[in-house]
């Protein structure tokens, strides 16, 4: 099924992908060379308005009625068997011609016999999901369609040329604009067809094995014990803990190697995932290719506090990020720079001080930036904030621009260079042998404990510690007491290739409002693993799911502060990382973080000795979590 289906049914299980209609384009295509007039169609004079499928009680009856009587010169074409309606109920015009059903075989010689082709739903539940396979049949065949505003049509049809949406009320009008289109010559197929590519039922079958074999692989090599989560039976864990760790991300995973490592500290850790690494996890999936499991991270800071820091775990890849952005049919680099006004403009700007004398016409300087809008139309004008930022950030955050702090866009700068590098930090990296084995290095520490698929709430009033550190949802951790704080997901639909290469680049932005997926990343640019199959992964933002923003507007801020004043108040638990103190931080801000607050923690234990020292005295080297893998400290 197709997008909207998938949009319904997403939440039932986690692994579930949307897959719309293929097309066969030779089959159909034969519709644009075929000139034979059929015989049956003798008697039928053009313009003709052909539909052919199942006729329903998805068909507006009314409306093909109207479409019959408004245009009595129109001869409109039924092709398809008539099912669950009665045939007394279908309305019957000298101008409505029912042919009955047809082979699938002979829909394109029907197809090059018509004019225009018709999906004349009605908007009801029967038609709220449906993707309508002949949308892109109709297409391929050459013929402009009008449909009314199916959702699904709409939103992956309803922005070419050739596709009319229209609903009772402007449906002939609509109809009078593709039987224009029609007659006007060729023009309009080169767009048609650049979205057709792509499109075949081989490479959605072959995108489908490849899901399927995944998922086979991942049942067979997830340990049981780890595939589902689990409650520690508490005999196990109540041994005496100096801290809980709640989160093995990298919040999560440097305070327990800092605790542990300097500290001489007994950690326990827990994630109720089945895994290490947080939101940075990654994995060999079953095609052999090093993938992200919750979307691509790429590693860049100006810190070498926190590149000296990771480096102890882990060797490195220079790997600098680039991406395209696809604008006005285009993919050009964004962030913004010299060679994008070029390609997109159509301009020659040779220097950095054209480009800004360039953009600083363009610029409507605002008084007071505030908004992620203010900050991008100030520097750069409202076409380009239109065409880059303002769909984009409409469906990433499921609101405008103008509604989000600056500090949001305000992550993507505007260059007038040709340096198209995503980030322009002193240290690009990624870790050699991936993210999961650095952690898995952190944590490789006989005063470490790792437990995964364990939730704190499993387990609060069972372990045995003396300090928490807490790297979840902060509102979580205090029961929402204040309400919730905000937090936006996003849907990942990985998929694996059989081919060397998908893209360009490791990431290809869609600005549009109208694709449903912000970007797509192919992880081979960003791990430089050779293979002959590739990965990449589809974000489909989502207001519900797993956390993964804190989304920065003034309010939510507030919100955020009064969960801050109870933490603040919490003298026995420590709250560290993205989700636990609601910042929009990247990976190495939140190491940063951690780094900070150990530092913290180090001075009160050295100011207050005696709370913990008991436990010191008694303790032994624990055995480390099973979970944790055969690491090797480099
Ligand atoms: P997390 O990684 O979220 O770890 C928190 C852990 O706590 C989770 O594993 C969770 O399961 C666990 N947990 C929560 N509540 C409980 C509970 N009650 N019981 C048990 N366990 C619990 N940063 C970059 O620098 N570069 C990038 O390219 C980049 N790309 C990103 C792409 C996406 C799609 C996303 C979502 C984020 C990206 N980031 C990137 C940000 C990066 O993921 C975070 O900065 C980082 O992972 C935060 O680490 P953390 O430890 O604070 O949180
Ligand atoms: N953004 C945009 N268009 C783009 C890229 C980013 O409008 O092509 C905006 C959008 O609001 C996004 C924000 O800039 O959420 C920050 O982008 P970044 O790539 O830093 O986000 P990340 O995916 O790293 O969180």
């Amino acid at each position: 099924g197709g997008y909207s289906l998938y949009e319904a049914k997403k939440d039932r299980h986690a692994n579930i992908h949307p897959f719309p209609s293929s097309v066969d384009v030779a089959h159909f295509g034969k519709a644009r060379t075929s000139h034979a007039s059929l015989d049956e169609y003798a008697d039928i004079p053009r313009p003709r308005l052909g539909f052919y499928g199942v006729i329903d009680e998805r068909m507006d009856l009314e409306l093909l009625a109207q479409i019959a009587d408004q245009r009595p010169a129109w001869q409109i074409v039924m092709l398809g068997p008539v099912v669950k309606v009665s045939e007394a109920d279908l309305p019957r015009r000298p101008n409505i011609h029912y042919l009955g059903g047809r082979n699938y075989a002979d829909l394109p010689a029907h197809l090059a016999n018509w004019d225009v082709a018709l999906m004349p739903f009605a908007i009801n539940e029967s038609t709220k999901f449906i993707s309508p396979t002949k949308t892109p049949e109709y297409l391929a065949g050459g013929r402009p369609v009008v449909s009314t505003p199916i959702t699904d049509v709409a939103r992956h049809y309803g922005d070419l040329e050739s596709v009319f949406i229209a609903d009772r009320a402007g449906f002939v009008e609509a109809c009078d604009k593709a039987l224009a289109l029609a007659a006007s010559g060729q023009d309009w197929l080169a767009k048609t067809d650049e979205r057709l590519s792509g499109l075949s039922w081989d490479t959605t079958a072959g995108q489908m094995a490849a899901l399927v074999s995944d998922a086979a692989a991942a049942k067979t090599r997830v340990p049981r014990k780890q595939a589902a989560p689990r409650t520690i039976p508490s005999r196990q864990i109540s041994k005496p803990y100096d801290y809980l760790i709640v989160g093995a991300g990298f919040a999560g995973s440097v305070l327990a190697e800092r605790l542990a490592t300097r500290l001489n500290k007994r950690v326990l850790v827990i994630d109720q995932r089945p895994h290490i690494g947080g939101n940075a996890y990654d994995f060999h999936n079953a095609s052999g290719v090093l993938m992200h499991q919750y979307g691509p991270h790429i590693f860049h800071t100006n810190s070498a506090e926190v590149f000296d820091y990771l480096s102890r775990f882990t060797t490195w890849r220079p790997y600098e990020h680039r991406v395209r952005a696809v604008v006005d049919g285009k993919r050009v680099p964004m962030p913004i720079n010299r060679t994008t006004l070029n390609e997109l403009y159509g301009l020659d700007l040779t220097s950095d001080a054209c480009a800004e004398t360039f953009l600083a016409g363009r610029a409507e300087p605002v008084e007071r930036i505030r908004t992620s809008r203010d900050v991008v139309v100030n520097a750069i004008g409202r076409d380009l904030y239109e065409k880059f930022f303002q769909g984009y950030t409409r469906k990433q955050w499921g609101m405008d621009p103008d509604e989000l702090d600056k500090s949001v866009t305000a992550r993507v700068p505007t260059r007038t260079s040709t340096d198209d590098r995503y980030f322009q930090d002193k240290y690009q990296f990624m870790p050699a042998d991936g993210y999961t084995q650095m952690f898995a290095n952190m944590l490789n520490n006989p005063l470490i404990t790792v437990e995964l698929g364990v939730s704190y709430e499993d387990v609060r009033d069972t372990v045995d510690y003396e300090h928490l550190v807490y790297t979840g949802p902060i509102d979580a951790f205090f029961d929402y007491r204040f309400g919730k704080l905000p937090y936006r997901s996003l849907r990942f639909r990985h998929l694996t290739l059989d081919r060397e290469w998908f893209q360009e680049v490791g990431t290809v932005n869609f600005p549009d409002e109208k694709t449903p997926w912000t970007r797509i990343s192919e992880y081979k640019h960003i791990t430089g693993q050779t293979s002959a199959r590739t990965t990449v992964t589809y974000e489909y933002p989502a207001a519900e799911g797993d956390p993964y923003y804190p989304v920065p507007r003034p309010e939510n801020q507030a919100l955020y502060k009064k969960y801050e004043a109870l933490a603040l108040a919490q003298t026995d638990v420590t709250f560290c990382g993205r989700l636990a103190t609601y910042r929009y931080y990247n990976m190495d801000q939140v190491v940063g973080q951690a780094l900070a607050t150990f530092r913290r923690i180090a001075e009160r234990e050295k100011q207050a000795p005696v709370l913990l020292a008991p436990r010191h005295a008694e303790s032994g080297v624990r055995e480390t979590g099973d979970n944790v893998g055969t690491a090797v400290l480099r």
